[in-house]
């Protein structure tokens, strides 16, 4: 059957993706390297290739040094000064942008606190001031703008650019793609925070090249990214992965969202917070009050952590009830999803010598043995900025999939 050149121009495109997503995860690779990994043939290669050093996306960088037979070939990557990328977090209480190049190098980064109960136009108008900065930080760098990533907690149509419902920031139908989409210029890719995040650790973190993981991150609340044979799985309107509304305990505390005993009542930091609040109120003995001047509103995880540290009982408790309602939650998800790989992040990576032991042990205690066996546990690799490099990973993950404009 014959094609049309819109059929072709689709397939010179899917072609260029197989390309770029294999240097994204492994690089430097030669051309021949590139024509076996993705089975196409070494002319089709060598032409696309040729178009992407064009277009500045891919770069030579001498030759390998160990081959079998023949020259030895050139090596090929993604190319840093490919473009710039911003990324964005905008979540309870901060805010984060960096500028990074095409490798998601960061270049440049800026992270505003503020209260957490900042009106929302406030925190949009930082926000817009940030990336302006970001904006002005690129133009040192001589590069075009690829793009602008923004990662968000709550519930996201992504395809619309709209953030639907924010239970933790008690946002509604913020329409990003509105707001900043002619604004600024370039393209705006917009996901929910734990869906950037699951993105930022299978591109560049801990997770890079593990087809199916899922990661779990609290800020706030908790959320999580589903990575199902090595796609994001947003379900069929995109709201798939919010693991921290999923009801854990019949009747219990009062969620965000609005209903009771979501799995974040007992395991997201706002919730641990109140409760080791409460039990203070209620004349438990602990080093926290003296930790945070008896101001009892600057109690933080970071603080909880420092208490645990200094074996404060009322710390170490409170983090092992965390270890065990985590730990029966995943069990779940293990039991559901067979992951090769649960990856924890946000503030959950500054409690992981607290956590991960009892977690791995409710783990093979509660999951079925045949899903539990192999599956692995890690802490994030990037830490409290997971999630920014998520955004900047969505911009990445857009070109990868559409790099030749037809
Ligand atoms: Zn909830």
């Amino acid at each position: 059957m014959a094609t049309g050149p819109a059929d072709q121009n689709l397939v010179k495109q899917m072609n260029s993706a197989l390309i770029l997503d294999q240097l994204l995860a492994t690089s430097p690779q030669s051309r021949a390297n590139l024509a076996q990994h993705t089975g196409l043939n070494r002319s089709t290669i060598s032409s696309l290739v040729s178009e992407l050093i064009e277009q500045g996306l891919i770069r030579e960088v001498g030759r390998e040094t160990a081959y079998s037979r023949g020259r030895p070939g050139i090596l090929l990557e993604l190319n840093p000064a490919g473009g710039c990328i911003i990324g964005i977090e905008i979540n309870v209480g901060y805010t984060t942008v960096i500028l990074t190049d095409f490798t998601a190098h960061t270049l440049w980064r800026r992270h505003v606190e503020m209260d957490e109960d900042t009106p929302q136009a406030e925190v949009l108008a930082l926000a817009e001031d940030l990336i302006d900065a970001a904006l002005q930080a690129a133009i040192a760098h001589n590069q075009p703008m690829l793009g602008i990533g923004l990662g968000v907690p709550g519930m996201v149509d992504a395809a619309h650019g709209t953030l639907r419902f924010a239970p933790n920031l008690r946002w509604r139908n913020v329409n990003f793609r509105d707001l900043w989409g002619h604004k600024f210029g370039v393209p705006l890719y917009i996901e929910n925070d734990g869906n950037a995040s699951a993105l930022g650790e299978y591109y560049f973190g801990i997770a890079k090249g593990c087809e199916n993981f899922i990661f779990l991150g609290t800020g706030i609340g908790l959320s999580g990214g589903l990575m199902l044979n090595g796609q994001l799985y947003r379900g069929a309107d995109g709201y798939a992965g919010e693991v921290g509304h999923i009801i854990v305990e019949s009747g219990g505390e009062l969620c965000s969202c609005g209903r009771r005993g979501c799995w974040e009542t007992l395991v997201g930091p706002r919730a641990v917070i109140r409760g080791i609040v409460h039990a203070l109120e209620n004349g438990a003995p602990s080093l926290i009050p003296g930790l945070v001047n008896h101001n009892c509103e600057k109690i933080t995880m970071q603080v909880v952590v420092k208490a645990a540290n200094l074996g404060d009982q009322l710390a170490l408790d409170t983090l092992s009830d965390v270890a065990l309602h985590l730990g029966s939650g995943i069990a779940n998800l293990i039991n559901l999803f067979n992951p090769g790989l649960i990856v924890l992040g946000g503030t959950l990576t500054l409690a992981g010598d607290y956590l991960m032991p009892t977690i791995s042990n409710i783990i093979v205690a509660e999951a079925l043995s045949a899903p539990s066996r192999m599956v692995a546990l890690a802490l994030s690799s990037q830490g409290m900025d997971a999630c920014v490099k998520g955004a900047v990973a969505l911009v990445i993950d857009g070109i990868v999939r559409e790099p030749v404009s037809c």
